[in-house]
């Protein structure tokens, strides 16, 4: 949608919105006597062309972000010169596995076995290690279930003692999105508190599963306010998306 933008132009726009982003997340972290450098911006660039990654990799950021393998694959195989760290964030099928650890450095929604089976023999057949976080469905004790995938917390000490023992995946946190339904809807922070003591525990028995992601476009100070590590920012940098995406 953006392609026929005169670039220099969209180019200004994301420089921005990225300021605006930078200025949110420097001022939570100073709200709650965080180091700015402890927390990542990670840019959510599903739906947007490769165009666009390539203007914000220009524009200083490192890490993005694709829910879709559809749209990541090709996207990061025009991108590749970039040298970007790329995070896989959507619900991850196993057929699409493969794909998937061909470019991603980061799985962010690893929630069953059967996918942490999967994704091993797939880093092993690509000879890349991948760096996996456990997704927390927050809502899975109130029977709502939202459709976006995730563990439930009493899930994620099983699943992660199987990822800590997998060749090729290394346990590197939890994620979550802030629930839609069930008792932490339109409540983030205490959504985002609940994350956090999911990894403290987490933490006592994998210690170097330092990472925590949690926050998007319009929550991000209350995740950065609860410790997230990672925030994944799509709508604030690339404009609002024309559907759900
Ligand atoms: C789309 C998406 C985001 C970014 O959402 P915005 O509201 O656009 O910032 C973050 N995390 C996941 C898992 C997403 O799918």
């Amino acid at each position: 949608m953006t392609d026929l933008t005169d670039p220099g132009e969209r180019k200004a726009e994301l420089a921005g919105n990225l300021a605006r982003v930078e200025e949110r997340i420097a001022r939570a972290c100073a709200a709650a006597g965080r180091s700015r450098d402890e927390v990542t911006l990670v840019v959510v660039t599903k739906t947007y062309p490769a165009g666009d990654v390539r203007l914000l990799a220009e524009l200083g950021v490192r890490h993005v972000a694709e829910n879709r393998d559809q749209d990541a694959a090709p996207k990061a195989a025009a991108c590749a010169d970039l040298g970007l760290t790329w995070h896989f964030v959507g619900q991850l099928q196993t057929n699409k596995v493969r794909s998937v650890a061909g470019y991603a450095d980061f799985v962010h929604s690893v929630d069953r076995s059967r996918l942490v089976r999967s994704l091993e023999g797939a880093a092993e057949r690509a000879g890349r290690e991948l760096g996996c976080l456990i997704q927390v469905a927050l809502d899975a004790e109130s029977g709502q279930r939202g459709e976006r995938g995730g563990a439930a917390p009493a899930d994620v000490d099983e699943l992660a003692d199987e990822l800590a023992k997998a060749q090729g995946l290394r346990l590197d946190g939890v994620m979550t999105v802030a629930p839609l339904a069930g008792p932490y809807a339109g409540s983030p922070s205490e959504a985002f508190g609940r994350l956090r003591e999911i990894s403290t525990r987490l933490r006592t028995a994998h210690p170097a599963a330092k990472m925590v992601s949690a926050g998007m476009s319009s929550d991000l100070e209350e995740a950065v306010a609860a410790g997230a590590t990672h925030v994944r920012v799509g709508s604030a940098v690339l404009g609002q998306r024309p559907r759900l995406g």
